[in-house]
């Protein structure tokens, strides 16, 4: 049950008000971007606590309460956070929604379902791609390849996935929900979250208008210096935690050799980790990625002695939560890299 309300047809009732509008986000990151928008306004309320798990989670009554009072409501959608659907839908009935993993001309990939992930070999010939500016795009018609991965899987039940999926009432569709790590997605939502604010608080619509288009030069900086930074590391094999980056590495011009954990932070198998162990010794892998929130006793089963342990924070749990939340987050994760892969 997907609830798509598109900027644009929206607009319902209470368009110029003087009270600031009662603006509620799910995750740190959305929060960031849309306290940007916002900022000389208001604050937005932030639904999730920096360290839980957004694939997982169970609301505490005030978050509840903050839902209830929200004229408007950005979240990533149920594809990361199928919990909070319902509760969008009976607490926020009279809110605006805006699913950001919908909005149009986003990037959204599908999920890498496998350990070990299929090489691209354009990738190989390819290694200035990122210097050519926003084509990267283009790499996923690659992406098709995965289908043929995907009904492999199916084959392969015994891995117990679909299963997991059908005990957390996921709606998997396949999508990877971890769209905010793409810079281009957020540059894109940054004018979807000015335009829907200005829709209910037309007051401050140039504010939001200008705040916007600040953040999106800003983050233009940000991603020409990451993909300098990184752009010796394009080839380099590692492995992550949980897949939470192919947006990242779409973006920048990274590739990750395989995941320890699925996109919806589903719990390995034994085959699975074995898959990932033999990559790590038959590629000569030498940097795997745990994150905060999570026990790293598992990454430090896999990887081997010698093999450098780097920490990739996809929530930003580390870091104050504001406007600068999600620049600081790009901004450490590009550092981790830089540090691990070196
Ligand atoms: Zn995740």
């Amino acid at each position: 049950m997907l609830k798509k309300i598109f900027v644009g047809l929206a607009v319902t009732a209470g368009s110029a008000q003087a009270e600031a509008p009662k603006v509620v986000t799910d995750i740190a990151p959305v929060h960031s971007l849309v306290a940007r928008v916002m900022q000389g306004v208001t604050e937005p309320s932030l639904i999730m606590p920096a360290g839980s798990s957004p694939h997982n989670y169970a609301m505490r009554p005030s978050e509840a309460r903050a839902l209830q009072q929200a004229e408007v409501v950005f979240w990533v959608g149920e594809d990361l956070t199928p919990w909070l659907e319902r509760s969008v839908d009976t607490l926020a009935s009279d809110a605006m929604s805006v699913e950001l993993l919908h909005v149009e001309g986003g990037l959204l990939l599908p999920m890498r379902e496998n350990a070990v992930f299929a090489q691209h070999e354009d990738h190989e010939e390819d290694g200035d791609h990122h210097a050519e500016g926003h084509d990267d795009h283009d790499d996923h018609d690659d992406h098709d390849d995965h289908d043929d991965h995907d009904d492999h899987d199916d084959a392969h039940t015994d891995q117990g996935n679909d299963k997991h999926h059908d005990e957390h009432g996921h709606a998997h569709d396949g999508n990877d929900p971890h769209v905010w790590l793409s810079p281009e997605n957020a540059k894109l939502w940054l004018g979807v979250i000015a335009e829907t604010l200005s829709e209910i608080d037309s007051n401050n619509a140039e504010l939001y208008s200008v705040n916007a288009a600040a953040a999106v030069s800003e983050l233009d900086d940000l991603v020409d210096r990451m993909r300098g930074d990184l752009a010796p590391y394009a080839e380099t094999p590692f492995v992550v935690f949980h897949d939470a980056y192919q947006y990242f590495e779409a973006s920048i011009g990274l590739q990750a050799r395989g995941a320890l954990q699925l996109s919806d932070a589903s719990t390995p198998s034994a085959a699975r980790l074995h898959d990932i162990q033999e990559e790590i010794a038959e590629q000569g892998i030498q940097c795997v990625f745990a994150e905060p929130q999570f026990n790293d006793a598992i990454v430090h089963s896999v990887a081997p002695d010698g093999v450098k342990i780097g920490l990739l924070d996809p929530l930003g749990v580390e870091l104050g939560t504001g406007p600068s939340l999600y620049p600081n987050l790009l901004n450490a994760m590009a550092k981790s890299f830089e540090k691990c892969l070196k």
